[in-house]
């Protein structure tokens, strides 16, 4: 294998609160290691376009704070085709990066995977989403501070569904995965949480209304989590008027407001270790993994897994969130 001398970096898919602090710990220990960066501008279409400069330590001072990612990130069409990828391996050489960091979520991580196998390119993934939805991990970049932004959300709107006895239907990022509304769901106190991975057993829906949702309690929030699957809020509002229109239903989107904000310190903490790791790993040897946190220790994950194998939800959690809600 050639002797990796240069490292080029990006993010890339959607962004996640934590990817700045990744971007400062690869770009930290690559040079404490004696390795060159290239940091390539708004993920794999900066890789096409040639938008591509060396960081030097001082290029990433004062952003480990910061939510986005300084080197911005992109969906790329073009990279999805051999075409595409075969002027990206062009740009490459030219810049004599040797292999390469991808920060962002399944998608990205399968496009490393593509790109690794036909020009047998040295890639580490760094799971940066604010999903969680990756397998291999216990928890991705961004996820915590996604979690506690809900939360925080939700606390809000808790205080206008309590005033006037409502059912609020709160819809939450996720991308066909219920880590953020489940979770958001027992950390706000919500009745419930209506998620993908128990769509297609039950009709969560008309569980909920049988359970009696409203029972001693003057309002009831709800955790959606966007997907086809469980039909989104406004899916399931839309059937709450049909079906039940005894209640007073209300939806809130999130959005990307799940998306932005100053990471929590568990994200920074996080970014910080598997950005180091990832390092750790081109310095091993180790390519076409993925940096995973498995019970707070960090574990390389071939990328094959990490996007083939689907995460499962904790049931434990699924039975919690019913207890906790009656
Ligand atoms: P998020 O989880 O936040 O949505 P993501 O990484 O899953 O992030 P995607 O939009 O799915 O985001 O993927 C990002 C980019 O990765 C795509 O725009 C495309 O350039 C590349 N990509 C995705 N899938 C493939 C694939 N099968 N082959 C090659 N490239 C791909």
């Amino acid at each position: 294998m050639a002797k990796i001398k240069t490292i080029g970096l990006l993010t890339s898919g959607g962004d996640a609160p934590g990817m700045n602090a990744a971007i400062r710990a690869v770009t930290r220990s690559a040079i404490f290691s004696g390795f060159k960066v290239k940091g390539i501008y708004r993920g794999y279409r900066g890789l096409i376009t040639d938008e591509i400069v060396e960081f030097k330590t001082q290029n990433v001072s004062n952003i480990v704070q910061h939510g986005g990612t300084i080197l911005k990130t992109a969906r790329c069409k073009e990279f999805t085709t051999k075409e595409g990828r075969q002027q990206a391996y062009d740009v490459m050489r030219k810049h004599d990066i040797d292999a390469l960091v991808v920060i962002g979520g399944d998608g990205s991580l399968c496009g490393a995977r593509e790109f690794a196998s036909e020009f047998d390119v040295p890639v580490v993934g760094v799971p940066g989403t604010i999903d969680n939805d990756l397998y291999g991990t216990d928890h991705t970049i961004g996820y915590d501070t996604a979690l506690n932004t809900i939360m925080w959300c939700v606390d809000r709107i808790r205080d206008t569904a309590n005033s006037h006895e409502r059912l609020f239907f709160i819809e939450v990022m996720g991308h066909n995965a219920g880590f953020l509304a489940l979770n958001g769901a027992i950390a706000s106190g919500a009745e419930a949480a209506i998620i993908p991975e128990i769509s297609t057993e039950v009709d969560q829906l008309a569980e909920l209304i049988q359970n009696g949702f409203r029972k001693s309690k003057n309002s009831s929030i709800v955790l959606v989590a966007e997907s086809p699957i469980t039909g989104g809020a406004m899916g399931l509002a839309e059937r709450v008027r049909n079906e039940y229109p005894q209640y007073d239903v209300r939806v809130t989107i999130l959005g990307h407001l799940q998306r932005g904000g100053s990471p929590t310190a568990q994200d920074r903490i996080l970014a910080s270790r598997m950005g180091a790791a990832a390092v750790d790993a081109l310095l091993e040897g180790q390519r076409n993994v993925m940096i995973g946190d498995n019970y707070d220790e960090i574990v390389y994950v071939p990328i094959t897994k990490a996007i083939h194998k689907n995460k499962t939800i904790d049931r434990d959690l699924v039975e919690t969130l019913r207890r906790l809600s009656i």
